[in-house]
């Protein structure tokens, strides 16, 4: 419109100089001082064209700085703002926090940094995928900009966080209300890929104090100390504000120790597998064995998973760490089958997180693996939670169909626990369910509970799945499971997930798998 708007101008210009010219009968006398002859029609359009092109050069050299003067603007506004939300970036919440800080300090008045950070995001992005994690945050800056007060600055971290720079905060409470504001503003959910997504935050508050002598504020320490407080928050339960208290320096220091020793425990082998039988229920006998990841710290001694996977896979080390659990499972799965024959063919079942599955050569890791150590793709079952298989489908399945076409086994594990749609389970090519330990364990009191595992084992059955009772405790949950028609079990009943020399013993005790019985003929 501006352009078209400058042409017209050009134009304009070009024909008022021409009008001028003709007035003044400039062509004929230029053609008469020139040549020493009358102007000729022909000067006249020699003339308008040259206004012509003088105005098109008027116009070309207008558009070249303006782009010149866009291109600048835009490089300038790259550097500063948050290319998905719109939002300041880090750099200028920096500069103008520092600013704010500095003109605290001059009229004794407080600063207030709110660290915003959604909880649940990355699995929302693990699931769903990154464009939809992009949909939500660009939604989220949305719903912020709208709960901030006008002289509030709201910006973008990065990731999942945003952080509101408060000026003039007369009282700590002043600036809880914003947090609450901010909090209830996320509260009611999201519609991202068609999908209803409850998404709450955690948000961590500090304070300027322009009154301390010797001690200056910086906007570094602020959104550290504001950061530790959101991370208390976090630790409380989703939704929640903290207010920054010097305790919580020990947390941040805490956190980044623990992702080291993480670390540490991958490069010194501190990682160890346990297994825990499967037991076939008609036969009650073993078929084989699920694998689970226990830390060996030297200092705390045998730590299990729910205590560090979460850590593994917010840091990404459940990538290298899974790979190697998954070499040794196999590798230990072809040693037993080697050592008990006669137990026939014993499957390793592996957890796999959504983490792995979203990495771009899962399926080439299995391959690799499998090559490896000679196991054969029957012996390996991948169980997989009912998350990574609800939003970014595509992504989590391109690894998983490349297993399941080498003919490795696919479960879906704690059923019942996630938001399990029944129509993921008829269109994936899923071979087993579990149930989760929840659904057994109320088996014999609760006629609600025995009624839905009735209902799982039949769906699954129907859909040719095998069902493994998951956390089977008690003879009398066997013998109901048996009654329901559940193909395999596994929990204390039958043994705790053991150390490798423990399962040999038992595997070297176990009932041998039945001679397949000649079919008796009928009379
Ligand atoms: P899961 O895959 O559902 O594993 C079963 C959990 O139930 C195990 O807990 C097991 O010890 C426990 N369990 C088995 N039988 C019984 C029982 O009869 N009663 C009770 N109360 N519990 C029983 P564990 O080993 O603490 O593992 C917890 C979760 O950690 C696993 O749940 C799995 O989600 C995760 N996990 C374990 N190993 C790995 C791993 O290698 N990779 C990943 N990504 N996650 C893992
Ligand atoms: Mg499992
Ligand atoms: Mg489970």
């Amino acid at each position: 419109m501006r352009t078209a708007g400058d042409l017209v101008a050009a134009a304009g210009c070009s024909l008022v100089v021409f009008a001028l010219a003709l007035h003044f009968r400039l062509p004929a006398w230029l053609a008469e001082e020139s040549a020493g002859r009358k102007g000729t029609q022909a000067d006249a359009v020699v003339f308008f064209l040259a206004t012509v092109a003088i105005g098109l050069i008027m116009f070309a050299s207008r558009q070249w700085r303006k782009s010149v003067r866009n291109s600048a603007h835009a490089e300038a506004r790259r550097a500063l703002y948050d290319p998905l939300t719109g939002l300041p970036n880090r750099i200028l919440l920096h500069e103008r926090l520092t600013d704010a800080l500095a003109e605290g300090r001059q009229r004794d008045a407080r600063v207030a940094v709110l660290f915003i950070d959604l909880d649940r995001f990355k699995w929302v992005n693990d699931t769903y995928g990154h464009a939809a994690g992009d949909v939500l945050l660009t939604n989220v800056a949305e719903r912020l900009r709208a709960a901030v007060r006008g002289e509030d600055l709201l910006a973008r971290l990065g990731g999942d966080e945003f952080v509101v720079v408060c000026q003039e905060v007369s009282y700590t409470g002043e600036a809880e209300t914003i947090a609450e504001r901010l909090l209830m503003a996320l509260g009611h959910p999201f519609f991202v890929k068609d999908a209803e997504l409850a998404v709450s935050a955690s948000v961590g508050i500090s304070f300027s104090d322009p009154l301390a002598r010797g001690r200056k504020d910086s906007a570094d320490t602020l959104l550290h100390d504001a950061d530790a407080a959101m991370h208390r928050a976090k630790g409380q339960g989703p939704g929640r504000y903290t207010v920054f208290d010097r305790s919580m320096k020990a947390d941040r220091v805490n956190r980044n120790k623990f992702e080291q020793r993480l670390r540490d425990a991958l490069d010194n082998d501190e990682f160890a597998l346990h297994y825990q039988p499967i037991i076939d229920v008609g036969e009650e006998r073993i078929v084989g064995v699920e694998a689970l990841l226990r830390w060996e710290d030297p200092a705390r001694g045998t730590i299990p998973p729910l205590e560090f996977v979460p850590q593994l896979e917010d840091s990404g080390l459940i990538v290298p760490v899974g790979e190697w659990l998954l070499g040794e499972a196999c590798h230990q799965v072809v040693a037993w089958s080697k050592a008990f024959p006669d137990l026939g063919r014993l499957r390793v079942s592996v957890n796999v997180s959504p983490r792995q599955l979203l990495q771009a050569h899962f399926g080439d890791v299995v391959t690799r693996v499998l090559q490896r150590t000679g196991a054969h793709p029957e012996q390996l079952c991948l169980e997989i939670t009912e998350a990574a298989l609800m939003g970014d489908v595509v992504a989590a399945w391109a690894g998983l169909r490349k297993a399941k076409a080498l003919g490795v086994t696919l479960a879906i594990d704690d059923f019942g626990t996630g938001y399990s749609s029944v129509s993921y389970v008829r269109n994936f090519a899923l071979d087993v369910l579990k149930i989760d330990q929840s659904f057994v364990r109320a088996l014999n009191t609760s006629p609600e509970d025995t009624a839905i595992v009735k209902a799982v084992v039949d769906m699954a059955h129907a859909l040719h799945l095998a069902t493994v009772a998951e956390g089977v405790e008690t003879p009398e949950q066997l013998e109901e499971l048996r009654g329901l028609g559940c193909d395999l079990a596994q929990g204390y009943l039958f043994s705790r997930p053991q150390p490798p020399e423990t399962i040999e013993e038992l595997l070297r005790g176990a009932p041998r798998k039945r001679p397949r019985q000649a079919p008796t003929a009928r009379v």
